[in-house]
């Protein structure tokens, strides 16, 4: 039995460990922080150790995660790429010390350096140019991302070595560059990045290389794979010589023999980790001499010469006092732990995040319980577990609000997914962005009406509703901005013109959730104004090829809420355009060739023809190819066979042809 569950227990391991290497190094939006991940790997390391049998070859002990793609391009590794061996603890660092030690015969000189959090690169350079960048891939071969390489402004394109080199290190984002990136993302409601390994990891596939450009990327080299010198034959010699060809190496790191210089470097780091502008994990020691670490080789998963010493997450036991619900600017109802506070990595933690509805239950969290905190690698501290061994009495549960905890509207959950969202239009917390929106390029277009403005006319409370942008007190407004005499007289007017816009830029200005430019225009075509489109029923849009069901539930929600009617309402009372274009009567049919044949029951003949040549269309005497429509009645003659036989002739009705004149 015991075994059956060993066995057991250790597929679950690697299942789960699996799953979190997709979502780490695939999508790079991990789930649990990287100390949960540790002691999944530990514990399946354990018992894989205690039981050889159950051991199978594509461990993901023995291999290294990859971050390959179906579709990404990819490039072979000219040596392998490896990961690094681990110690939790300097008694690790000790024995693994020790152990070459005793392999050497003598103290082997080792380098000590920071082991920064980003993603390694390998660069390939021949005849002095930089011929291609790859990610580390699964060690064999690598994504290639040599275009957003090239925006990386600290990796020379250009080296004084003529001959084929690998050369390899980190890539990573700075944390105040990270904060602005996810700043960024929060204002245009994008997901955020749990930490900067994950927002550099994830720059670094993105397509566009423009947006890669605009984040600074930093690096840091340390290593070098396919590299055929003799003479380069220690890692102090290593550092000199990138040094001198140009790369970026880190200024901290540090040589030492004998362990006592080891432990000291490790422990000093590890408290001024936080001094840095960017972050580390932790320190990585390897062998300095070259000869050394070819005598001790490498397993599958990482050299034997080297091993990373990871700092210890930072864990604080505290009392969850209260959880409040935060209403970020895209509408997400957010939990957030009200926290006793406690010294968690050197500052005084009172909040964690609590990310949604599906975490609280996964915690099977209660008000009053003994939470255990971590700090590790992401920047809002987070809670592990609940300590249900010392639950207080007393304790409460947690009731997630049905309405919005800001404007009281009704929440709605996420079709997929675990969040909640606030719909309404003019809810306090989101109203900043959702005016930044209206009045963006692709929207309302009004020029002048930027960030600042806004802010500037919320806190004079000078608007708090979309539809006050139709009625601003401009004198008001003439003591705060710059060049008043200009500015306001061009606000006013492009306010006045955006009044013309069409209805699909209109429909987009609204910011219904995941109505975007596009939807908005099938939306505008397919129901042509705005009353069709609010008594439309969540089948109507479904009929609608391009619209999903998340898409139809989203545009129920947004038009049941009586905030969303009555701001569409006023805006059309302040001449907003809500009505797509029409083509004028004139132009319905232009261009269109007719024909008729037998007798209708709502018109005469002259009759239809004039109301054909009313709208464009003429009439043609005979069936030819030139002929678009034969419109036939009862008793039809010989036309419509002859129509028949030519398979560009559409052949209606009476019915088909009011259809045709309503839908153009
Ligand atoms: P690693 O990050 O533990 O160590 C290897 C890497 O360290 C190298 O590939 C290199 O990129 C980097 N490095 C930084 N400085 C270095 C230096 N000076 N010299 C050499 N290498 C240096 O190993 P890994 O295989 O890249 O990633 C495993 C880690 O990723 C785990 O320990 C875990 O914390 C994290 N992870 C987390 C999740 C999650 O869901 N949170 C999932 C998978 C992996």
């Amino acid at each position: 039995m015991r075994e059956l569950s060993v066995k057991q227990e250790i597929e679950d391991l690697r299942k789960k460990i699996i799953h979190h290497n997709k979502l780490y190094y695939e999508k790079t939006q991990p789930e649990i922080s990287d100390y949960e991940y540790d002691l999944l790997l530990q514990r399946l390391k354990e018992l894989e150790d205690l039981y050889p049998e159950y051991r199978i070859q594509d461990s993901p002990t023995i291999k290294i995660g990859s971050d390959l793609l179906a579709e990404t391009k990819i490039m072979p590794h000219r040596v392998r790429m490896y990961s690094l061996d681990n110690a939790y603890s300097l008694k690790e660092v000790e024995d693994f010390y020790a152990r070459i030690t005793e392999n050497a015969g003598f103290f082997p000189e080792v380098s000590l350096e920071l082991k920064i959090d980003g993603f390694s690169i390998n660069l390939f350079y021949n005849q002095g140019v930089l011929q291609y960048a790859t990610t580390r891939g699964d060690g064999n071969e690598g994504e290639v991302v040599t275009d957003n390489v090239m925006t990386v402004r600290s990796i020379p394109k250009r080296i004084n070595y003529q001959q084929e080199i690998e050369v390899r290190g980190e890539i990573y984002l700075p944390v105040g560059e990270f904060k602005r990136i996810n700043r960024e993302r929060e204002s245009q409601g994008e997901k955020l990045f749990a930490n900067p390994r994950n927002a550099a990891a994830g720059t670094i596939k993105i397509k566009d290389k423009a947006i890669v450009a605009g984040r600074k990327l930093e690096s840091s080299i340390y290593a070098t794979g396919y590299f055929t010198s003799t003479e380069i034959n220690t890692q102090k010699k290593l550092f000199r010589f990138l040094q001198d060809l140009g790369f970026h190496t880190s200024s901290h790191t540090a040589f030492a023999t004998g362990i006592a210089e080891i432990r000291e470097f490790c422990q000093r780091w590890e408290k001024a980790r936080a001094e840095l502008d960017y972050e580390i994990d932790g320190i990585v020691i390897k062998i300095n001499d070259f000869k050394l670490r070819e005598k001790l080789g490498f397993t599958s998963k990482f050299p034997k010469w080297a091993i990373a010493y990871k700092f210890k997450a930072d864990e604080a036991i505290t009392r969850l006092l209260a959880i409040k619900f935060q209403v970020g600017r895209t509408g997400a109802v957010t939990p957030v732990a009200d926290l006793e506070p406690v010294q968690l990595s050197g500052t005084t933690v009172s909040h964690a995040t609590l990310h949604n509805a599906d975490e609280i239950k996964r915690l099977g969290i209660m008000i009053g319980d003994y939470v255990t905190i971590i700090k590790s690698g992401e920047i809002i501290p987070k809670i592990l577990y609940v300590n249900r061994e010392i639950r207080p009495e007393n304790t409460l549960p947690v009731e997630f609000p049905e309405n919005c905890p800001v404007c009281g509207s009704q929440l709605q959950k996420e079709e997929e997914g675990a969040i909640y969202y606030c719909n309404n239009i003019n809810c306090p917390a989101q109203i900043q962005r959702r005016l930044e929106h209206f009045a963006s390029r692709d929207a309302m277009d009004i020029e002048g009406l930027g960030e600042a403005l806004i802010e500037k006319l919320l806190a004079e409370g000078m608007v708090s509703k979309i539809e006050d942008l139709y009625n601003l007190d401009y004198e008001k407004i003439r003591n705060f901005v710059r060049q008043a005499d200009k500015s306001v007289e061009n606000l006013r007017s492009a306010i006045e013109k955006s009044k013309q816009q069409k209805f699909h830029k209109v429909l987009f200005g609204l910011g219904i959730r995941y109505v975007g430019a596009k939807t908005s225009q099938i939306l505008s075509q397919h129901f042509k104004n705005i009353e069709k489109l609010i008594s439309a029923s969540y089948e109507d849009f479904l009929e609608i090829n391009e619209i999903g069901s998340k898409i139809a539930a989203s545009l129920i929600d947004f038009f049941k809420n009586p905030e969303s009617i009555r701001t569409i309402q006023r805006l059309q009372e302040a001449g907003v355009n809500f009505q797509a274009e029409k083509i004028s009567e004139q132009e319905t049919l232009k261009g269109k060739n007719f024909l008729i044949t037998g007798t209708l029951s709502n018109y005469s003949r002259r009759q239809i023809e004039e109301k054909i040549l009313s709208l464009g269309g003429n009439i043609l005497s005979s069936v030819s190819k030139n002929l678009d429509f034969l419109m036939v009645g009862e008793n039809p003659g010989s036309k419509l066979q002859k129509a028949q036989a030519i398979e560009s002739i559409r052949i209606i009705n009476e019915q088909d042809f009011e259809d045709l004149i309503q839908a153009r």
